[in-house]
C-alpha cells in the first residue's frame, strides 16, 4: 500500500501500525456492556485521553484526509486522522478542542437517557412512561381489563402471556387515552381561544408529532401520550395555529404564543426529541 502525501505540509514517517486497544467510547467507568473488547470498534483504534476532567474513549482511525476530523454521535466520539500524523498531535487537537466534545457528548448523552426512559420493556414490572409520569406494568390475570390503579397499570392477562400481547393491550389503552387527553385538551383550546379543527385524528406516524392539513383538520401523534401535558398542548396549539397560517413565518409564532405562552420551552425539549427515538 502506498502512503500518499495529501499536500500536507510535513513529510509521512514510515508507516506506523494501527494500534489496537479495545477501549470503546465515553467514560472507562461506565462503559456500555459488550462495547469493549476486540472487534468492538469498527475498523480503527479505540484510545482513552483526559478532557476536560473527564476520561473519554475514542475511536482512531487513520485515513487519507488531511486534518484531523471529529465526529461526535450516539456512538461517541470518533476521530480521523492522516496517518503520518503521530498520536501526541492528535491528543493536542482533542485538548484544543476539549470543551466543544464534552459538550457534545453530554448532549447526545441526555438525548439517549430520554430515549431509554421512553423505549418500554413489555413485562411484569417494567416502567410505562405516561403524561409524564412513570407508571408500572402488572400482568395481573385476574384484572378484567387494562385499568389504571394509583401508579400502576393493571393488565388482565395470564402470567405467561407474550410480550406481544402485553404491547398490544397497553398500547390499545395508550391510544384510547390519547383520544380522551386531547380531546379535552381541544374542548379546553376551543372554549378559551375560539380555535376548533373541523376535525381531528391520532395518528402514529413515525416522522411527526402532528399535522394540520388546509382542509383544516388536525393529526395528532398518539404517542404524545408519554409526555408531559404541557408538551401535549404546545403540539395542540401548534397545530391549531396553522388552522389560521399554514405555515411557519413570524405570524404563526405569534398565534402558538397566544394560545401556549411557553412554548420556547416546550418546543426546545421536543426538538430533542426525534420521533424516531420513540421505540415500541
Ligand atoms: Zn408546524
Amino acid at each position: 500500500m502506498t502512503v500518499r502525501s495529501t499536500g500536507a505540509k510535513r513529510a509521512p514517517p514510515p508507516v506506523e501500525p494501527a494500534r489496537q486497544l479495545s477501549l470503546p467510547l465515553f467514560d472507562p467507568l461506565h462503559a456500555p456492556p459488550g462495547a469493549s473488547g476486540p472487534g468492538a470498534s469498527s475498523g480503527g483504534s479505540m484510545r482513552v485521553a483526559r478532557l476536560c476532567e473527564h476520561w473519554l474513549r475514542y475511536e482512531l482511525r487513520r485515513s487519507r484526509r488531511r486534518t484531523i476530523g471529529f465526529v461526535i454521535d450516539e456512538r461517541g466520539l470518533r476521530v480521523t486522522a492522516p496517518r503520518w500524523i503521530p498520536v501526541d498531535e492528535i491528543e493536542q487537537a482533542l485538548q484544543d478542542k476539549a470543551s466543544w466534545i464534552v459538550r457534545k457528548l453530554a448532549e447526545w448523552r441526555a438525548h439517549q437517557a430520554r430515549r431509554d426512559r421512553l423505549t418500554v420493556r413489555w413485562e411484569h414490572g417494567a416502567p410505562l412512561r405516561y403524561l409524564g409520569q412513570t407508571l408500572t406494568l402488572c400482568v395481573a390475570h385476574n384484572a378484567r381489563r387494562t385499568e389504571r390503579e394509583g401508579d400502576r397499570l393493571l393488565v388482565g392477562l395470564p402470567a405467561q402471556a407474550r410480550a406481544e400481547q402485553l404491547k398490544d393491550r397497553v398500547q390499545c389503552w395508550l391510544q384510547a387515552r390519547a383520544r380522551e387527553v386531547f380531546a379535552e385538551r381541544i374542548e379546553w383550546f376551543d372554549s378559551r381561544h375560539g380555535f376548533r379543527p373541523r376535525r381531528w385524528s391520532l395518528s402514529s406516524a413515525r416522522t411527526r408529532w402532528g399535522s394540520c392539513s388546509a382542509d383544516g383538520s388536525i393529526r395528532l401523534n398518539w404517542r404524545l401520550v408519554h409526555f408531559p401535558p404541557e408538551i401535549v398542548d404546545y403540539v395542540i396549539a401548534h397545530e391549531l395555529a396553522h388552522l389560521r397560517e399554514l405555515n411557519h413565518g413570524a405570524r404563526f409564532w405569534q398565534i402558538v404564543g397566544d394560545l401556549f405562552p411557553d412554548y420556547e420551552r416546550a418546543r426546545a425539549w421536543l426538538r430533542d426529541f426525534p420521533e424516531d427515538t420513540v421505540s415500541h
